[in-house]
């Protein structure tokens, strides 16, 4: 079958909502979906191309418009969400229609990109905390790495040769940057790949983010995982 955007397309599109997330989005919480996941382009990255098509003038998109398009990838999908979630829960300003109808006139079941320059009104708080807040916050933490215990302005405690810079880290990467979700780690612990994890207060990873992990995982932990979740939702198949 054809598909309607190609994948060069697809590409494009989503490399020129990445500008425009760098420079508007990035600062204010809202989150980014990967382009590509483990079954090839993600279904939220797809959803926010096709949003995107002919920035800024977009257009008002239907659920099941969005759907067709989705199961050109996913040929089992049949209620596509990703377009309200993008929006209540990533900060995108994807307006649907039914709830907010103050930017543009829309019917139940449609959406619009209004702006890749500011979040979703309604998606506030989540702005990374004031200066003197994570000054503070620093403190707390003696201006220590909560993971490793490097120390800020010193080398590394792992690489000598990299002086500690502290940053501001995700206790969970799966949800915004507020005050409560900080910790301090320095810029080698503070890496792509921790956000695989969730992190307590004390820096120690006490859960999953990130389902690849499983994947990563021995075969008799992966059994384990299965025959748990199997047990705990019962047997559903989870593709219908
Ligand atoms: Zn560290």
């Amino acid at each position: 079958m054809k598909k309607s955007l190609s994948k060069k397309k697809i590409e494009k599109t989503y490399q020129m909502i990445s500008n425009y997330y760098d420079k508007h989005l990035k600062k204010r919480g809202v989150k980014i979906p990967k382009l590509i996941g483990t079954k090839g382009f993600t279904k939220d990255a797809l959803i926010l191309v096709y949003l995107a098509q002919g920035y800024p003038k977009t257009k008002k998109v239907s659920k099941s418009e969005l759907t067709e398009f989705i199961r050109e990838f996913y040929s089992t999908v049949n209620d596509v969400q990703q377009a309200r979630h993008l929006g209540a829960q990533k900060g995108w300003f994807i307006a649907a229609g039914g709830r907010d109808n103050r930017d543009v006139v829309l019917r139940r079941g449609e959406y619009k990109l209004i702006t890749l320059e500011k979040p979703y009104p309604a998606f506030h708080g989540h702005r990374v905390e004031e200066t003197s807040n994570w000054e503070s916050l620093k403190a707390e933490y003696g201006y220590r790495c909560v993971t490793c215990g490097s120390q800020e302005g010193k080398p590394n405690i792992h690489y000598s040769n990299t002086i500690t810079k502290l940053q501001k880290s995700h206790k969970d990467p799966n949800k915004p940057l507020g005050t409560s979700n900080i910790i301090p780690q320095c810029q080698k612990c503070n890496r792509a790949d921790r956000n695989n994890w969730v992190y307590n207060e004390t820096g120690r990873v006490i859960k999953l983010a990130n389902s690849i992990v499983i994947k990563r995982s021995d075969k008799e932990i992966r059994w384990k995982v299965y025959k748990l979740l199997y047990e705990e939702f019962k047997g559903k198949n989870p593709l219908k």
